[in-house]
């Protein structure tokens, strides 16, 4: 079976990016390679439901986004601000709504997934209508150092492994399939670098790109 040519494939990306880091470039540019999407759709979160507080304004996470992904050269990328601006009008954003909206604006044959890393599978059975994220799109999981599928919670994993598809599955459907990239090894996390970014940790500052270090700095963030 070739690539279905004709469908738009979505690569999807949700999180807090407070700040963005090499862990988020990592498993966008791992997931890119092997699903080969048309594009790339960043989506940061309003206000994330299951978080406190973000230190980073909606405005300083866009703007670092747009300037850590400048030059990725894999597919189209789009910073997509619908869960910041259902945030303005005091709307939590539940993982299901923004898919439910990719899903209309996409068309129902378009391939879309939903990339995470391997922590998020540990709270998946929290999610809202977590089961029906599976009827919007795939889930692609990358491994995280510390997570693997054996933290998920055990209906999680019986329908992952259920769902489990390859590359090329993915690429060709619509949605459905559960995805796993067992071999990103990225060890680092937002709050690991906002206190090692307030303590100037050399080792931390090399986890951030370069533009996003200096607009970092200039607007005294963290
Ligand atoms: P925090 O420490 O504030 O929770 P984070 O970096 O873990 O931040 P987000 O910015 O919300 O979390 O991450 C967005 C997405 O990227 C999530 O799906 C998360 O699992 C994934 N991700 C973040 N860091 C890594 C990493 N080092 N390796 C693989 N996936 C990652």
């Amino acid at each position: 079976m070739g690539i279905n040519q004709s469908e738009p494939r979505l690569l999807v990306l949700g999180g807090s990016f407070d700040p963005v880091h090499a862990g988020h470039l990592a498993l966008a540019h791992s997931l890119c390679l092997q699903l080969r999407p048309q594009q790339l759709r960043i989506i940061p979160a309003g206000q994330p439901w299951q978080k406190s507080a973000l230190t980073a304004t909606s405005e300083q996470r866009v703007s670092m986004l747009k300037l850590a992904f400048e030059t990725w050269t894999l597919c189209p990328v789009i910073i997509d601000e619908q869960e910041i601006q259902r945030a303005k009008q005091q709307q939590v954003s539940y993982t299901i709504d923004t898919l439910r909206a990719l899903r209309q604006e996409s068309g129902s044959q378009a391939s879309i997934s939903f990339a995470m890393g391997a922590d998020q599978l540990q709270n998946l059975h929290t999610w809202r209508q977590w089961r029906e994220l599976f009827g919007l799109a795939h889930l692609c999981a990358a491994a995280r150092p510390g997570f693997s599928l054996e933290i998920a919670a055990p209906e999680v994993a019986q329908e992952w492994r259920c769902r489990a598809s390859s590359a090329l599955t993915i690429q060709n459907t619509p949605c459905g399939g559960s995805f796993l990239e067992p071999d990103l090894a990225v060890d680092v996390s937002a709050t690991q670098l906002r206190a090692g970014l307030h303590q100037h940790n050399p080792t931390m500052r090399s986890l951030v790109p370069h533009k996003v270090l200096d607009y970092i700095q200039q607007h005294s963030i963290y």
